[in-house]
């Protein structure tokens, strides 16, 4: 590592601005590049040239196929590699890629789940290229970030309505702007910068582990006698292993274009995280995607294994990530950013109330947007934020937008009244007030920070919803600022009466308190506790008529997408139930059966020697017995809650079914398990405890 030209290693493996620049015609460079900053249309003549340029850049980098490189609904990426050859005659071939290829592809879409939308329209579905997502190469294959389509033009991925997100918060935001007389601005972008959490375990372990192999995550495991209680894990010095896999994986990144900044370890032992540099929403999308494939990989090249749910481990932290988020112009300045004068101010506080009411006003669509079984695991749990949606804004600025809301004297300030546009914003150090680490939507200085996103899920849900939200309260704004006789009386009055309406979703106390839950429920606050009963605010009429007005999602697709979320939570349940069905059965039960074996064995060859005491042996075959029989009766509830939930006739009902009796009586098998496990002699447990699993890697 030390020796490496980390500049120039630098998106490496990425066809990017200096490869186009430097294999491109200018002509073609540069109507490339219009069509990348305007979004327009990409003429096939240029494509073809384009096509050409990056399948030779490629092949000198030793790629042999390319691939429209895409995102469904499963959440993970998907890609369908196709080689260069094409014959040419007396049985050779050369290496081609045209422009029809780098703009669209067909691939048989038929198994990515569509929630019934094919079933209505198209059967096929065809990818296209996201100019403004830069083509990598990846294991010898060119990768084309695409857009995934049916035939009708309905979204079949996560990236489409994250690119049509993107395009009305953009045109809102300039509609403010211009109000302000800022016309230079030719494009506002929203910026996502995603926190990576995540675990490794060694590779050996976790192949004697059928739950975490087949559900990425640990269904049985006694709790190890050390757990996170000394936070000594958090930022400690690294263990070889896992440096060294840290090195390699920022290597890897780095190569890739995608700007990993910071690595450190988290609070839970073996647990980690990656924050990258922020980026446009949909690049930064596609980098974490990018980044989680290539964490697994780069791990089981150091026999290792990287976590991605959201609790592998239960009774330890589970992994989160940060979605980072803000806006900017393309002139570089961040519009959540307090401004240096009165007009820059009531810029920035009319783009801040704009966010708290788009977080006030659609709080369940926030809260949906990060809902899936995984997730249940943490939110609510005391780790991570509650399943109750609310904004942290610190004393100091929560202070300004009292006084104003008010028009009384603000504290710190030095002038005698606030007004907006024409006082000045007191300095606020941007850690003025302690971080509330416990808020699900914190103002950090510049930015907004949504903590509730699970460690396994695509970013592209929770920021297509603040885009559109954002943009949708934007839109409100512009409509009634336009038409006001005063912009500047307009302007203060819009803020304080958007402050004061929507001001109940600001809470900068202690969300993990239960005192919390009590008052967010008298603020009118919802708590959608479970994922199933998160998922139906997304087809409320409400959501069909903010997505479908801004053309973020027709009323089919956004169907689609609940139908889609409520199966796979559905068959992730249903997985998980079945597992451990199997280790109960296959693995637990013949643990114990060998062990209380040994035990009355070593009782009876006591007896039978006379006089020796057998009460350990006897105290010992008791519990075991106890718990056994316990086990049986869990084991047959689980099975007769799973057949019960089957019979049922609708995925919504039996979704419901999973998340009620069917986690209950898993959890009830695994606690006399877990119990079995501490008295079981360890040669007998067939399945690599918390211990070995989370202090393995060294
Ligand atoms: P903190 O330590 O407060 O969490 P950092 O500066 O480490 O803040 O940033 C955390 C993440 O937020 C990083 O990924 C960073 O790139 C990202 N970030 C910073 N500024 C912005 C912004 N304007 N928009 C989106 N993300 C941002
Ligand atoms: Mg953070």
């Amino acid at each position: 590592m030390e020796n490496k030209n980390i500049p120039e290693l630098f998106g490496s493996m990425v066809f990017g601005d200096d490869a186009m620049r430097a294999r491109l015609p200018k002509d073609i460079y540069k109507a490339l590049k219009k069509t990348m900053q305007r979004g327009t249309h990409l003429e096939i003549e240029v494509a073809n040239v384009v096509a050409n340029a990056m399948k030779d850049w490629a092949v000198e980098k030793g790629a042999t196929h390319f691939s429209h490189w895409f995102q469904p609904m499963t959440g993970v990426t998907a890609e369908k590699h196709d080689s260069f050859i094409s014959p040419c005659g007396d049985g050779k071939i050369i290496m081609e890629f045209s422009g029809k290829e780098l703009v669209r592809g067909e691939p048989d879409a038929s198994s990515f789940p569509s929630g019934g939308i094919r079933a209505t329209f198209e059967a096929r579905g065809y990818t296209v290229w996201d100019i403004t997502s830069y083509a990598f190469i990846k294991d010898g294959t060119l990768c084309i970030p695409t857009a995934f389509c049916s035939y009708g033009g309905e979204a079949l991925d996560k990236k489409t309505p994250l690119l049509r997100s993107m395009e009305i918060l953009d045109k809102a935001a300039r509609r403010i702007l211009t109000l302000f007389g800022n016309t230079s601005v030719k494009r506002v972008l929203s910026t996502v910068g995603p926190e990576q959490e995540y675990f490794l375990v060694d590779l050996e372990a976790y192949k004697k582990r059928p739950d975490l192999m087949l559900t990425g995550r640990t269904l049985f495991g006694a709790k190890p006698s050390k757990g996170q209680e000394l936070e000594d894990h958090y930022f400690g010095a690294l263990t070889p292993r896992v440096s060294a896999f840290m090195k390699d994986l920022e290597e890897e990144l780095w190569k890739l274009g995608i700007l990993a900044k910071t690595k450190h370890n988290e609070v839970a032992p073996a647990q980690a995280e990656l924050a990258p540099i922020f980026a446009t929403a949909n690049i930064a999308c596609d980098h974490n995607q990018l980044t989680m494939e290539t964490m697994k990989s780069i791990a089981y090249r150091h026999g290792l294994v990287c976590l991605l749910h959201e609790k592998p481990f239960a009774g330890v932290n589970g992994s989160g990530k940060h979605n980072n988020w803000s806006m900017s112009a393309d002139t570089g300045a961040n519009l959540l950013e307090p401004g240096e004068t009165p007009f820059e101010n009531a810029q920035f506080l009319l783009f801040l109330t704009a966010v708290i009411k788009a977080v006030d006003e659609y709080q369940d669509l926030l809260r949906v947007s990060v809902a899936s079984a995984g997730n249940d695991h943490r939110l609510g749990a005391n780790e991570a934020p509650p399943a109750i949606v609310s904004m942290f804004l610190g004393e100091e600025l929560t202070g300004i937008l009292e006084a104003l809301e008010k028009g009384t004297d603000y504290q710190n300030s030095k002038n005698h009244k606030m007004e907006i546009g024409v006082t000045a914003l007191p300095h606020f150090p941007k850690d003025t007030t302690d971080r509330n680490r416990t808020s699900p939507f914190a103002f950090t200085g510049n930015k907004f920070e949504f903590r509730m996103p699970g460690s396994n899920q695509s970013i592209s849900d929770p920021n297509v919803v603040l885009n559109t939200a954002v943009a949708e309260i934007l839109n409100g704004f512009a409509d009634s600022l336009e038409k006001a006789e005063s912009f500047n009386t307009a302007l203060a009055q819009l803020i304080k009466n958007t402050y004061s309406a929507h001001k109940r979703i600001v809470f900068n106390g202690n969300n993990y308190a239960d005192e919390w839950v009590a008052e967010a429920k008298s603020r009118g606050l919802s708590n959608l506790k479970t994922a199933p009963d998160a998922f139906g605010a997304l087809t409320a009429p409400k959501s069909v008529v903010l997505f479908s007005k801004n053309g973020v999602f027709s009323e089919a697709e956004i169907h689609s997408r609940y139908e889609i979320l409520t199966e796979i939570y559905l068959k992730t349940l249903h997985i998980e139930a079945l597992t451990m069905l199997d280790i109960a059965k296959g693995s637990i039960i013949p643990s114990v059966i060998t062990y209380s074996g040994e035990l009355s064995q070593t009782a009876a060859s006591k007896k039978a020697c006379g006089a020796f005491d057998t009460s350990l042996e006897t105290f010992l075959l008791k519990s075991v017995s106890d718990l056994s029989a316990k086990l049986l009766k869990n084991l047959t509830a689980l099975e007769n809650a799973v057949q019960k939930a089957d019979k049922l006739s609708s995925t919504v009902t039996k979704a419901s079914a999973y998340g009620t009796s069917v986690l209950s009586a898993m959890n009830a098998l695994r606690e006399t398990a877990d119990s079995l496990e501490a008295i079981t002699a360890k040669k007998h447990w067939a399945l690599p405890s918390y211990a070995e699993l989370l202090y393995g890697v060294l």
